[in-house]
């Protein structure tokens, strides 16, 4: 977030508990919005990486999260003990966010028919796609009657074929199916899902992709409003997705990317 950047404070999530993961370090999505989320009085469990802790705890400290537990979640046992973790300490829960992504860097980069395999393939799949789906599926069991808020983070690699995004963009598009299908399930329950679908940003993911830093300069000089996608517009979108604002969306995949994904082709371009 910018350094100048008056978080905007208030009550919008008090009396609301939630898991955030997918904090890494503090430029990842995750941490801008678990940032936006207690300044609105959110009670907070980090679910993360192994071996981040020393990353982690800091942060966590920062905005007051005391409920913390690591989480591979391709693992099936450390998936049932971190959700017990929190429902030891919370017992019920009103929000999840999703911001886990991963593919091997070897996909990540030049032709997508040649360079993926079937292990790499899975594995973007599994825990990029997979782990939302069973994400949700937890989540839901430990929020109340009244219902609740799950959101997860996508990229329009998933409609659009962006260079070197290859493998990440079709787990991507899984997604965001996977979105409609969780809500489609969850909807009686009064549970919403969403997505939010950010442009490119200066993340340890963006990292490692193949011309991560080119995804950013062409995100920006495309994109209808000329200038990078904001932390702050990212946190500010999930926090009224989250929160009672959001109330009657559910299923949608809500863009904030400066206008990239409204464009055709550019004024040069126009001109031949
Ligand atoms: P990040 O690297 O900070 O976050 C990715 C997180 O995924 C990390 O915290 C990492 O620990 C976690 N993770 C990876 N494998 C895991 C596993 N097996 N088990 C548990 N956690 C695991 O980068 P980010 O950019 O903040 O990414 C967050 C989300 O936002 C991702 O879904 C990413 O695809 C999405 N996104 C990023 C951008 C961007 O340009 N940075 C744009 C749109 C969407």
């Amino acid at each position: 977030m910018a350094d100048d950047y008056q978080m905007p404070t208030g009550t919008l999530m008090k009396g609301k508990k939630g898991i955030v993961t997918g904090v890494a370090n503090h430029q990842s999505i995750a941490w801008g919005i678990a940032r936006q989320l207690a300044a609105q009085g959110a009670e907070i469990a980090f679910l993360h990486l192994p071996g981040m802790e020393r990353r982690v705890q800091p942060l966590a400290d920062e905005i007051g999260v005391k409920v913390l537990a690591p989480v591979d979640v391709t693992d099936d046992g450390a998936m049932d003990a971190a959700f017990q973790t929190v429902k030891d300490a919370f017992g019920q829960i009103d929000f999840f966010v999703h911001a886990i992504a991963f593919a091997n860097k070897d996909e990540l980069k030049g032709s997508f028919v040649d360079n993926t395999t079937r292990e790499g393939f899975l594995r973007a799949m599994n825990i990029s796609a997979f782990s939302f789906v069973d994400c949700a599926r937890r989540a839901a069991a430990m929020m109340p009657e009244t219902g609740g808020s799950i959101i997860t983070l996508t990229y329009m690699g998933s409609e659009r074929a962006i260079p070197n995004y290859n493998t990440m963009g079709v787990a991507k598009a899984a997604l965001e199916a996977a979105v409609r299908y969780a809500a489609r399930d969850l909807g009686p329950k009064g549970i919403r899902v969403n997505a939010v679908s950010p442009g490119a940003m200066r993340t340890l993911s963006l990292a490692g992709i193949q011309g991560g830093r080119g995804m950013l300069a062409k995100g920006r000089s495309l994109s209808a409003m000329k200038e990078d996608t904001s932390m702050e517009g990212v946190a500010g979108c999930a926090l009224w997705l989250l929160s009672d604002l959001g109330k009657s969306t559910t299923g949608e995949c809500i863009h904030v990317d400066a206008g990239f994904h409204i464009m055709g082709f550019t004024e040069d371009e126009a001109e031949g």
